[in-house]
């Protein structure tokens, strides 16, 4: 029967990879296909896949041949079977040129993740988390976050029949807490920070019979995020740009895009040097910055985090050494913005460009500015900075100007 609605990345099973699971700092091997939270070391798990295996099931031809959405790269992703896929159109973001903000001859390229459905690119991680939660049968999940994280949880747990018990700063954008609630998890926002959130779940696990979701405590938001990177070097055609800008709070995204570059280039699809890796974070909260300055592997809890950036207020990331590695095997840097310039920032790109980023994204617009500035990159360098939520979930300049419609108007005061 035809369906004109059927995606094909959805209704076809397709042969998958995973072999096991590995500490991200230890190495040792774990079990996969069981429920799983952190290493013995306490550090975030990663997916391992026979790659060998993916390079002989499928072409870049045939995957250009499929949809365009993130269920395109199934073979690159943990889920074994196709009747836990929960889906509300992870579509394939768009790669915005900012051609007159473009200074030298490399491309400056925004890759805009405020399409995804929930409104940012917390879908990606979500949904891959989903999907193996239902995969492993697990039916309570609780969670910290600072908003899109939770509101991205909510839609696809709720999708799936998985009840969910969700933590905020009590400063979280009010739009977030909405809708996270309007989307079927139940919602409490918590005196503290993010990390104090976080303890709430660890805590209420056991009494509750929560599994806990929170960033990097279970194997496979990080594969969600990897899409990030797949997508990327597929929409160029298999290449990658110089440099890539990542305004980082626990680093998922990064963490994931690294892995993906480096299972592609295993493969043998992607050749030559892999992106620069760069770090954004805001002045008040830049945990990692400080980490990369002092050569350090771990970074240290932040006191009295702050910044207009709530997405990237993350005072302590449990995959710290993991984008700290990635940011200097590949040759990136870390850097930090203070909140005045993250609005200039984002001012500049939706003046003069008419795209809306939103403070997140905004930062990586202000992390690249300092860096021509100061010389860490050049003009001449290709650039792709992750607007990873759409800007209209944020608060907006005031626009106050009002007409009195009962009067004649003066058109040449307008
Ligand atoms: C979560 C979030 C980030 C940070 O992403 P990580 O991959 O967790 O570092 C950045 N921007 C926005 C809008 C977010 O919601």
């Amino acid at each position: 029967m035809q369906n004109h609605h059927s995606n094909s990345n959805l209704t076809t099973d397709r042969p998958t990879f995973v072999t096991h699971l590995e500490c991200g700092l230890e190495g040792d091997r774990y079990e996969s296909d069981v429920i799983q939270e952190l290493s013995k070391a306490g550090r975030p798990l990663l997916v391992k896949y026979d790659l060998e295996g993916i390079a002989a099931a499928i072409t870049k031809e045939e995957l250009a041949s499929r949809p365009a959405d993130l269920w395109r790269y199934r073979e690159f992703l943990p889920v074994r079977k196709t009747e836990n896929i929960v889906s509300l159109g992870e579509i394939q973001t768009p790669l915005i040129p900012l051609s007159k903000l473009q200074t030298g001859s490399g491309e400056l390229l925004v890759k805009d993740e405020g399409r995804l459905p929930t409104g940012s690119f917390k879908a990606r991680g979500l949904c891959l988390a989903v999907c193996m939660a239902k995969e492993l049968g697990i039916d309570k999940i609780a969670m910290p976050t600072n908003g899109n994280a939770g509101a991205a949880l909510a839609a696809y747990a709720t999708r799936a029949d998985i009840s969910t018990y969700v933590f905020c700063p009590d400063d979280t954008p009010e739009i977030n807490v909405r809708e996270i609630a309007a989307q079927g998890a139940k919602v409490w926002r918590v005196n503290g920070l993010i990390n104090d959130c976080g303890k709430i779940v660890g805590q209420g696990k056991e009494p509750m019979g929560w599994f806990d979701l929170s960033t990097l405590k279970e194997p496979y938001r990080i594969e969600g995020k990897k899409t990030m990177g797949l997508e990327l070097a597929d929409q160029l055609g298999w290449k990658v740009p110089d440099v890539i800008f990542y305004p980082t709070g626990g680093g998922t995204g990064l963490i994931g895009m690294w892995k993906a570059f480096n299972e592609l280039k295993e493969m043998g699809w992607l050749q030559g040097k892999l992106p620069r890796m760069v770090a954004v974070q805001a002045s008040g909260c830049a945990p990692i910055v400080k980490a990369w300055q002092e050569g350090t592997r771990h970074a240290e809890l932040w006191q009295d985090a702050h910044t207009v950036a709530a997405g990237i207020r993350v005072p302590v990331a449990a995959g710290d050494f993991l984008i700290l590695d990635a940011v200097r095997e590949s040759d990136g840097f870390a850097i930090a913005v203070d909140d005045d310039a993250i609005i200039a920032a984002g001012e500049e790109v939706s003046q003069k460009e008419g795209f809306l980023m939103c403070p997140e994204g905004a930062a990586t617009y202000a992390a690249y500015q300092q860096s021509l500035a100061n010389g860490t990159v050049s003009p001449e360098q290709s650039a792709v900075l992750y607007n990873c939520a759409t800007g209209l979930k944020y608060e907006l300049p005031r626009a106050d100007q009002t007409l009195d419609c009962t009067k004649p108007i003066d058109y040449s005061s307008l």
